[in-house]
């Protein structure tokens, strides 16, 4: 009898538990859509150094990514805001979800597919070689060189790091390929890898001392990362496959060039 008892206070405590768990993930959403309207507010992890993706202008992150994540935020009818932050953290911030996505020109890689969710790819690069002005693009060799990367880029882990494609002297991680290429000017790097149009609007602004050059890598693929699983990836998809077919990429890009 007691025996019973005890037994049935077990199973009652049981049940308690598991209708409070259920209970929880009843009334607190999983869903990362129905998060984001209740705030009534999307954040954006980027990088802000990585023109013309993503840049400041005053104290506002402005950029191709920025253009596009307005569209996503008024599709779900809520304010946008944008945090600025190392680049080679927005993966790890997103899986933990200190942000709702991270959109910053990321190269989709099967090391990244296996941590995030990628949307649909919306821009295609491939890695450039700013060099000074003096130097010749057709004849210069990486090998031996001191190169400048912006850290946890893929010119940083396809190139820089790896001995397959050259072999450099020693490779020099920055917060950003800015800082990188300061650094080519001051003498202390002797080149930098960095994606495409950031690489020309870095040398845009250094017309007398850089130029730049495509040593013919592969195309890489920009996509925006969400949490494993999230329900925000199909509205987002919906809003890259809509400004796609408006054409309205190529014209943010245009926009932030300038050209
Ligand atoms: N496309 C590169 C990467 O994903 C660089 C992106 C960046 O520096 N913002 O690694």
């Amino acid at each position: 009898m007691k025996n019973m008892k005890r037994t049935f206070a077990l199973i009652l405590v049981v049940v308690m538990v598991l209708l409070s768990i259920t209970a929880c993930g009843g009334s607190d959403s999983d869903s990362a859509v129905d998060t984001i309207k209740e705030n009534g507010k999307i954040v954006m992890l980027t990088n802000a150094a990585f023109a013309p993706f993503e840049y400041m202008e005053g104290n506002t992150v402005v950029g191709v990514d920025a253009d596009i994540a307005a569209e996503i935020a008024k599709e779900l009818g809520v304010e946008l805001e944008i945090v600025n932050m190392d680049f080679d953290s927005i993966i790890d911030f997103v899986k933990t979800e200190k942000g709702d996505f991270g959109a910053a020109g990321i190269t989709v890689n099967e090391e990244r597919k296996a941590q995030v969710d990628f949307s649909v790819e919306y821009v295609t690069s491939t890695q450039y070689v700013i060099i000074p002005a003096d130097q010749d693009p057709a004849t210069y060799d990486l090998n031996g060189k001191i190169i400048g990367v912006q850290q946890g880029t893929t010119g940083d882990m396809y190139y820089a790091s790896v001995t397959d494609t050259f072999t450099c002297k020693e490779v020099k991680r920055y917060k950003s390929a800015v800082d990188a290429a300061n650094d080519m000017k001051a003498g202390r790097v002797d080149c930098v890898i960095i994606d495409e149009l950031p690489a020309k609007k870095i040398v845009e602004n250094n017309a007398d001392t850089m130029l730049c050059y495509d040593p013919g890598w592969a195309p890489e693929d920009y996509a925006i990362a969400v949490k494993k699983g999230s329900d925000l990836l199909p509205v987002i998809n919906t809003v890259l496959e809509r400004l796609m077919d408006e054409g309205m990429i190529e014209e943010y890009v245009i926009n932030h060039t300038g050209a």
